[in-house]
């Protein structure tokens, strides 16, 4: 009865989301508000900005349902749509396993050299639950994605021969870890950050798509960065992958990206800001890249057919130079991502800065 009550009083907060047409909610603690724990909400992962958990309520599938990030003064209540693939942990798989798999997917926004060493131990672990909760419970069609030639990250993990099954709640990775020996590795699907999503649906409104891909977040994709997967019309991106080109870009830029957050935002910007900053540089980035793989596919002119990603980085600069973004940090996220390795099936570091760039140009010039 309790917790009839308490889902009430979380449910006309969704109702107040969606009557005001609002983004999202804060609602101090120590107000009395219910934890979504005791209000039949389940465990899940969001967009990590420092949260100590997430929770969503039951929904029906493809329809909004409300989300609500746990910080230690505050709840942070959204109304999103659950991804396709539905939501992790579903009712009766709250084991400790699978906490421990989404805070582990959870960390991936607490940044700093200490909590990614813990993480690294953390994935590992929880890497093992996730697979047998997998085993278990997946069903319905698997889809199978060969990776190479759409991912915008170079194989930090040895990604070529390596394969992609989309199952109803999670991807699994399948194919030849960078060893040489065989990897199973899985991605959980996370809600997207609504600024992002946002964007993106901007990003679609300059194109002539006639219809947008679906747009989803991984809590890892295990270095394939972000993927076009033109058979279900989706774009899939990996929240840790953001975080370790981010972490890449500052590594070598860190100066050059606190002066442009400096320029945009008129103030310096804190060492937790910087990484987080860094994460929606990449991750926008990353979007517009995979929506230029889109419009190719469509029939956009490539000027570096027969290289798709070459193209895909030109579309990508001519979507950032429409939207107003930076040139320069455009420049370090595709030049970051280029590749360096003995088997690439992505371009240079230059070649991916240049075609950005020359796309960048091409708009500004209207050509
Ligand atoms: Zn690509």
């Amino acid at each position: 009865m309790i917790a009839d009550q308490n889902q009430r009083t979380w449910m006309a907060v969704q109702r107040h989301l969606q009557a005001n047409g609002l983004p999202s909610v804060v609602i101090p603690r120590g107000r009395g508000f219910p934890h979504p724990r005791e209000a039949g909400a389940r465990l899940t992962s969001t967009w990590p900005v420092g949260q100590i958990a997430d929770y969503t309520f039951e929904g029906v599938p493809g329809e909004p349902v409300l989300a609500v990030r746990e910080f230690a003064d505050r709840w942070e209540a959204f109304v999103d749509v659950a991804p396709s693939v539905n939501l992790a942990a579903p009712a009766g798989e709250q084991t400790q396993a699978v906490a421990t798999v989404l805070g582990a997917a959870l960390l991936g926004g607490a940044l700093g050299a200490a909590v990614s060493n813990r993480r690294e131990g953390a994935l590992i672990g929880a890497g093992i639950a996730v697979l047998l909760v997998a085993a278990l419970h997946d069903t319905g069609e698997t889809k199978n994605y060969a990776v190479k030639g759409t991912s915008p990250m170079p194989c930090f993990k040895g990604c070529l021969n390596r394969n992609v099954q989309r199952h109803p709640r999670r991807l699994l990775f399948t194919g030849r870890g960078l060893a040489g020996g065989p990897e199973l590795k899985s991605a959980t699907p996370v809600f997207g950050p609504a600024d992002m999503v946002a964007e993106y649906r901007e990003m679609v409104g300059l194109t002539n798509l006639r219809s947008a891909p679906a747009l989803e977040f991984y809590d890892d994709l295990h270095g394939v960065g972000g993927i076009f997967s033109a058979a279900d019309w989706t774009i899939l991106v990996g929240v840790r992958d953001m975080d370790q080109i981010a972490g890449a870009v500052l590594g070598r830029w860190s100066a050059q990206v606190a002066a442009i957050y400096t320029q945009s935002y008129g103030s310096i910007p804190s060492a937790q800001t910087l990484p987080v900053y860094a994460r929606e540089v990449a991750t926008r980035r990353c979007i517009a890249h995979e929506l230029g793989h889109a419009l190719i596919y469509s029939g956009a002119r490539n000027p570096y057919a027969p290289d798709d990603e070459a193209g895909a980085d030109y579309w990508a600069g001519r979507l950032d130079a429409a939207r107003g973004r930076s040139l320069e940090l455009g420049e370090m996220f595709f030049w970051t991502i280029g590749c360096t390795s003995s088997s690439c099936d992505h371009p240079s570091p230059d070649v991916r800065a240049a075609a950005y760039r020359a796309g960048y140009e091409s708009q500004l010039a209207g050509r």
